[in-house]
């Protein structure tokens, strides 16, 4: 028997779970990631749980039914607080699922009332007046409104948040926030007395978050991006140490994956290719023209790998330019290049992992999904961070242990492939 988990977490894709669990590392509380709900009880001595689902872009209704099946999985491990995580961008569609699975966890806990904030700012994920900012621009100017499965073209998150929710949305704003836990809390109180359900709430700083914590030690339900993570363990009683973030030693050859389009990691393909080291490209159209669904796309790109592997770390990746990636979609269709593409992208990674790769990198969201799946992979103990967002994690695979990272598209320096590998070592 384990003890009980303090904090029970759902993300809603692999590489947020890991940002999330990063926070948490960092903030001195042991994190074990699960992929997907776990089928039995848990079976490591942690304080909190990060069930990582695949539900950004699905249909809400599933959306919502795995959701509810991840909380009853947390509840049963004693998690006392329960925080929905999504991404740093708020990425969703029209439908959701970001609003649809609130407002279906809130009436599960029982609730009236929780917050969403994606506010990260250790990472350039600001929220001011309720805008989300990227870096120094507005979210629907920092490249998002590309996206390739959810492009947000408005960064006021009180209209995106309140097109998905049946409830009433509203904003908790900076001044409330700047002036702490007892400010947040007279506000809460105010919004509710206006039937206001959920509040985006405004956070520039880590200041902002660790006040905006405290205000939260309570609350049943928090949904938010990974940084809201920083001001929670001290609810518990928790300190940073790093004796949370402890990992087997490393070993085995090196490799990277990328199904991602974002623009850093464009950025980090581009870096990559200029320091020489072997890089190759996989092309979706011809993978579409494929008799063998990819199969003869996958064995070429392992045949390419092997020689190189000995040397150093090796690339294989679709990531293209905003304009190859409409090009690809119109011919394709949206689903279809993003479905056809994962299921490459992972089967290569299997492929690494049985010739010997036992460190790897996967660039993308969805990517890193498919890839932890292909890979049988169903528990991951979170490790060092190389980059905001991005730690060093550790699991078993079916076919070797590995140490991993999933590297969501738009976090990591531009030399964040070859990066990752030394700080490893
Ligand atoms: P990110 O974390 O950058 O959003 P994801 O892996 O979550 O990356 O999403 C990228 C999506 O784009 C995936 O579904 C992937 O299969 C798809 N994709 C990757 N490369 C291409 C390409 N060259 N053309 C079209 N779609 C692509």
């Amino acid at each position: 028997m384990t003890s009980p988990i303090k904090l029970g977490c759902i993300a809603d894709d692999f590489t947020g779970a890991t940002d999330l669990a990063n926070n948490l590392v960092r903030s001195g509380m042991r994190v074990v990631q699960t992929i997907g709900v776990p089928s039995g009880p848990l079976n490591a001595e942690v304080d909190a749980v990060v069930v990582a689902l695949k539900s950004r872009t699905i249909a809400p209704a599933e959306a919502i039914a795995q959701s509810l099946d991840a909380l009853r999985w947390l509840q049963t491990q004693g998690a006392e607080q329960i925080y929905f995580k999504y991404c740093s961008t708020f990425d969703s569609t029209a439908q959701g699922n970001i609003g649809p699975v609130t407002e279906a966890l809130m009436q599960a806990l029982n609730t009236d009332f929780t917050i969403a904030t994606p506010a990260f700012p250790d990472n350039g994920r600001t929220v001011f007046k309720g805008y989300l900012f990227v870096g120094d621009v507005l979210l629907n100017e920092s490249g998002m409104q590309n996206h390739p499965l959810t492009p947000m073209t408005d960064a006021n998150l009180v209209r995106v948040m309140q097109a998905q929710c049946t409830g009433k949305v509203g904003l908790i704003d900076h001044r409330a926030v700047a002036q702490g836990a007892a400010a947040v809390t007279q506000r809460i109180a105010d919004l509710k007395a206006q039937g206001i359900r959920v509040a985006v709430v405004d956070a520039v700083s880590n200041d902002d978050l660790h006040r905006l914590g405290a205000a939260l030690k309570d609350m049943p339900l928090v949904t938010a991006g990974s940084g809201v993570a920083i001001g929670l363990p001290a609810n518990f009683g928790l300190k940073p140490t790093p004796q949370a973030s402890v990992l087997p030693p490393a070993s085995g050859l090196q490799a990277v994956v990328s199904g991602s389009c974002s623009q850093a990691t464009n950025r980090q393909v581009a870096h990559f290719q200029s320091t020489g080291r072997p890089a190759l490209a996989i092309d979706p159209l011809a993978l579409a023209r494929s008799t063998r669904q990819g199969d003869d796309v996958v064995e070429h790109a392992l045949a390419w790998a092997a020689p190189h592997l000995a040397s150093g770390p090796v690339l294989v990746y679709s990531t293209a330019e905003p304009d190859a990636v409409k090009a690809v979609q119109a011919q394709l269709g949206v689903e279809a290049a993003g479905a056809l593409v994962e299921h490459t992208i992972a089967a290569i990674a299997r492929g690494l992992v049985a010739h010997g790769v036992h460190q790897l990198v996967v660039a993308g969201g969805e990517t890193s999904g498919a890839c932890v799946q292909a890979l049988g992979i169903t528990q991951m103990q979170i490790g060092p961070q190389i980059d905001p967002g991005v730690p060093w994690c550790h699991a078993q695979t079916d076919l070797a242990p590995v140490h991993l990272t999933l590297k969501s598209g738009n976090f990591g320096t531009d030399d964040f492939f070859t990066k990752a590998f030394s700080q490893l070592a």
